[in-house]
């Protein structure tokens, strides 16, 4: 009787996915110096420019929970897997040097055309934003799924001058509170895309889409280090109220934020209140939120994107929103990760 080939050892099983190493291989392209060895040996070899420190950062996107096969376009989850990362090193003002993907698949997947046209629309959506970004695919895993759902988790690492990277704790009370771009925009376009999957069937990265196809701000983060612009950040990833609770609680302050100097994103506009819950509570716009002493003269834009004043820090540790007149507490009421 033919042996059942066993999920750890069926040659069909690792022959498909040396077939999808060598495609990834073959796609994705090096940049800059700092990959000395990439994708193809047991190791790859990582070289941060000198006098710089190397920052890492891991993030997971899973089906149902990040993702869902059925109603996102594949190069949006690609793009995604890797903005959330890029986002991560945006905040700390960081470049980007290598990222590593560990990609698990439903066993049946790359068997039938449905499901190599959706890996193939994963990696084209990962590998745009890598090539635009300067980010050297380096290596990662591959492995069959237990179940019917994908596994993405994608490693990153970066890199900035020695003992400059921002950090969460950096503010102090008296600094004023910025934001970059626009908020609720990402909830917003979620909501839509939910309803009206098909509409989003051919949204591309050129388009102004902040949920399915997201701009890391490494570009700002970059300035706001290196020029010294800001004493603190955190990026927009859970929704504002939660990451500036993050921010606060990791620098010690409380916040008063104006709920008028709020950049509504204009897709959040047309919701009830004028879309101010979503940009306050929407999460998943990867906008950068930081602090700046008040000396600061903070430019009207930074790395390409608008930067707003939307409050200050202060020695109590309440966190407060001001609207219409009345000042209330500002709960962290970010989404629980959508989806
Ligand atoms: P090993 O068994 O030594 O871990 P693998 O056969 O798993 O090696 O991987 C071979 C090469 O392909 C390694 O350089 C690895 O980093 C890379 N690799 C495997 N899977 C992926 C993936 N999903 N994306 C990018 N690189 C990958
Ligand atoms: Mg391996």
């Amino acid at each position: 009787m033919a042996q059942q080939p066993t999920p750890w050892s069926s040659q069909h099983a690792r022959g498909g996915e040396l077939e999808l190493i060598r495609s990834v291989q073959g796609r994705s392209q090096h940049h800059g110096r700092s990959v000395t060895l990439g994708i193809g040996d047991d190791c790859a070899i990582l070289q941060p420019p000198a006098g710089h420190e190397l920052l890492v950062t891991t993030d997971m996107s899973l089906e149902t929970r990040h993702f869902l096969r059925e109603v996102h376009p594949a190069r949006s989850v690609g793009h995604r897997c890797l903005a959330r990362g890029l986002s991560d090193l945006a905040a700390m003002g960081a470049k980007p040097l290598a990222a590593f993907l560990s990609l698990a698949l439903p066993a049946g997947m790359r068997r039938n055309a449905r499901g190599r046209a959706w890996v193939d629309g994963f990696l084209d959506g990962l590998l745009a934003l890598a090539h635009v970004t300067g980010t050297t695919l380096a290596g990662g895993d591959t492995a069959a799924a237990p179940g019917e759902q994908v596994i993405a988790d994608i490693v990153l690492t970066g890199s900035a001058p020695q003992d400059t990277s921002l950090r969460r704790s950096g503010a102090r009370a008296g600094d004023l509170l910025y934001v970059t771009g626009a908020l609720g925009g990402a909830a917003a376009e979620l909501a839509a895309l939910q309803k009206y999957p098909r509409q989003f069937r051919d949204a591309g990265a050129a388009g102004d889409h902040p949920h399915l196809f997201p701009q890391p701000r490494l570009r700002t983060g970059w300035v706001l280090r290196s020029r010294k612009l800001a004493a603190a950040a955190i990026d927009v990833s859970d929704g504002l109220s939660t990451d500036l609770h993050h921010l606060c609680s990791a620098s010690g302050v409380g916040a008063v934020v104006r709920a008028a100097a709020l950049p509504v994103h204009p897709l959040a506009r047309d919701e009830k209140d004028d879309g101010l819950a979503l940009a306050l509570h929407g999460g998943e716009d990867y906008e950068l939120l930081f602090a700046a002493r008040p000396s600061v003269r903070m430019p009207k834009r930074a790395g390409g994107v608008p930067v707003h004043c939307i409050g200050r820090l202060t020695r109590a540790k309440d966190i407060l929103l001001q609207r219409d007149g009345r000042t209330e507490p500002l709960p962290a009421a970010g989404w629980e990760h959508a989806l």
